[in-house]
């Protein structure tokens, strides 16, 4: 019996190992909830609460199929050798993960058991991302190859498989040590609701995304709302990859030059790129999860960790309204757009000096689209901790006053400011009666971001910065046919000429 194991994909479409177990044998779907990940620091009971209502439709979606999905709960190690022993297992498939620290460990441990009992396991590229990367160049082409190559079919239906073992009951959250939920309205799990906003997006919300996805007023609308369903695999990159594909087709023939739309599909189909652009640095350095990408950089912040400060910024109390607004939205949504990601991130890094590795975890609770490969990246970006991306340290105020200028997102999240007039609600300490209930500054906006800056540079200047920095370039910078140059992007050549955009 080959078995299929799900992992962060669940969908049955466009699912390579599902459709492949089935050719040679009868096949057993199974997804292992593991108690000891679910008690990781990044993991939260939002994404538990998703990752339940994902299995129910995984489930259904099997069923019209006839396959079982058995959920076992504990170590996968135990689970597949019980298993073998009772059901004799030929082959295992699933997709490749790049997931976090615990998940590499635990498919090295398995990879071994495996090969201890003889069990094959084949396990297939899971959307851009290449194993064994040998060099950056040419993987925007391979990237592109597997975009476009048709979706995997869908498997057959099945016949009734006779296995006289029981699914096991999920644990609560309390049970699995998850702490109680502050998140008010967060998106449902299910293929459907992914596919619904992908629909959406494309006929209506998307119209005006290039203009409309800085600002969390409009992002919430305006972008596409897809990561989650990315993340838990509810939908494959390709199948995204290629509706959009299809739709900015339809758009160049119907709509004129100039037309929102047109810019809409470019920028919605280049962030495909970058998401797996992300996960494969991850792939090809695990480590980036858990210490910073250039050395130089290491011993900058570390042993200066203040926890007063990290307390106010996750409670959304730093006396900025514009940051504490988006923390506060982020813990009841679990979503915030990607300006205001970056500008949270900024925050606590820069004015606040803290090393980012425990916002980090902070954050991954809160991100329902909690994807390491992204995020850590991200967040060793926006905190000057690869040393070689443009540093940039967002102005809170600046960035209220550009996305937020009458506070209307302000007055929604702190309602402590719901009195303000549009004058001081950016900056609420320079009012006559600032309001009482709402802190003052815990830092100056200005010294704070001076002082970071040149702390920042100063490690840039030092001996040997530039030498390390251009491994790091050949290793992880995506490499592009032309040269562009704009504010946000920098543009490099590595020692061989190529073009590099650093992102
Ligand atoms: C500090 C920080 C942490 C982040 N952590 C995550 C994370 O854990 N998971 C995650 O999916 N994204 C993360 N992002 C990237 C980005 O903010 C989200 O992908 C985006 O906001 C998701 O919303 P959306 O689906 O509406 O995106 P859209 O704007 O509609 O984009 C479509 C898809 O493109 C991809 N995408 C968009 N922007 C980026 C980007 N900058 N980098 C990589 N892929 C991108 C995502 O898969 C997204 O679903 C992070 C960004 C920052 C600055």
């Amino acid at each position: 019996m080959n078995v299929v194991w799900f992992k962060r994909d669940l969908r049955v479409s466009d699912h390579a190992p599902l459709t492949s177990a089935t050719q040679s044998n009868p096949t057993l779907a199974l997804y292992i909830l593991e108690p000891l990940l679910w008690r990781e620091k990044d993991l939260s009971a939002r994404h538990y609460a998703f990752l339940q209502e994902s299995l129910l439709d995984l489930q259904s979606q099997l069923k019209k199929l006839n396959f079982r999905l058995l959920i076992k709960v504990g170590h996968a190690e135990e689970i597949f050798t019980e298993l073998h022993h009772n059901l004799k297992i030929t082959a295992v498939f699933s997709h490749q993960e790049t997931w976090n620290d615990w998940t590499y460990q635990r498919d090295k441990r398995v990879s071994k058991l495996f090969k201890a009992l003889s069990i094959p396991w084949h396990e297939f590229q899971h959307n851009g991302v290449v194993r064994k990367l040998v060099s950056r160049d040419g993987w925007a082409k391979q990237w592109h190859h597997y975009m476009t190559a048709p979706a995997i079919a869908m498997p057959e239906r099945q016949r009734s498989l006779d296995i006289n073992i029981d699914s096991d009951n999920l644990p609560s959250p309390t049970q699995l040590g998850l702490s109680n939920e502050t998140c008010q309205a967060p998106q449902a799990g299910g293929r459907h609701f992914g596919l619904a906003l992908l629909d959406s997006f494309f006929e209506t919300r998307g119209k005006f995304y290039t203009k409309e996805m800085s600002s969390p007023v409009t992002a919430y609308e305006s972008c596409s709302r897809l990561s989650t369903y990315l993340a838990f695999g509810s939908i494959s990159l390709r199948e995204v990859y290629q509706l959009a594909q299809a739709r900015k087709v339809a758009i160049y023939d119907q709509m004129p030059p100039g037309s929102p739309w047109r810019s809409s599909a470019r920028s919605f189909l280049s962030r495909l790129r970058w998401h797996c652009h992300f996960i494969q640095k991850l792939e090809d350095e695990p480590t980036i999860e858990l210490k910073n990408l250039h050395p130089a950089i290491d011993g900058l912040r570390e042993g200066q960790f203040n926890w007063a400060h990290f307390e106010a910024w996750k409670e959304g109390r730093t006396g900025y309204p514009f940051i504490d607004a988006c923390m506060r939205a982020l813990r009841a949504t679990g979503w915030i757009n990607f300006r205001m990601r970056a500008m949270l991130v900024s925050f606590s890094s820069n004015h606040l000096w803290l090393h980012w590795r425990e916002p980090s975890l902070h954050l991954a609770q809160l991100f329902l689209d909690y994807e390491p490969g992204i995020h850590y990246s991200q967040m060793q970006m926006q905190s000057g901790a690869t040393g070689i991306n443009a540093i940039r340290i967002y102005n809170p105020i600046k960035q209220s006053i550009d996305q937020d200028p009458e506070g209307i997102f302000i007055k929604t999240w702190v309602p402590e400011l719901a009195t303000l007039s549009t004058a001081h609600i950016h900056t609420p300490w320079l009012a006559q009666n600032p309001p009482k209930y709402y802190p003052a500054p815990i830092v100056d906006e200005a010294t704070a971001r001076r002082e970071a800056n040149e702390r920042l540079y100063s490690i840039r200047r030092s001996k040997n910065f530039q030498s390390l920095s251009s491994k790091i370039v050949k290793k992880h910078a995506s490499r592009k046919k032309t040269f562009k140059t704009s504010k946000t992007k920098k543009l490099h050549s590595d020692a061989a000429g190529k073009q590099i955009e650093l992102f």
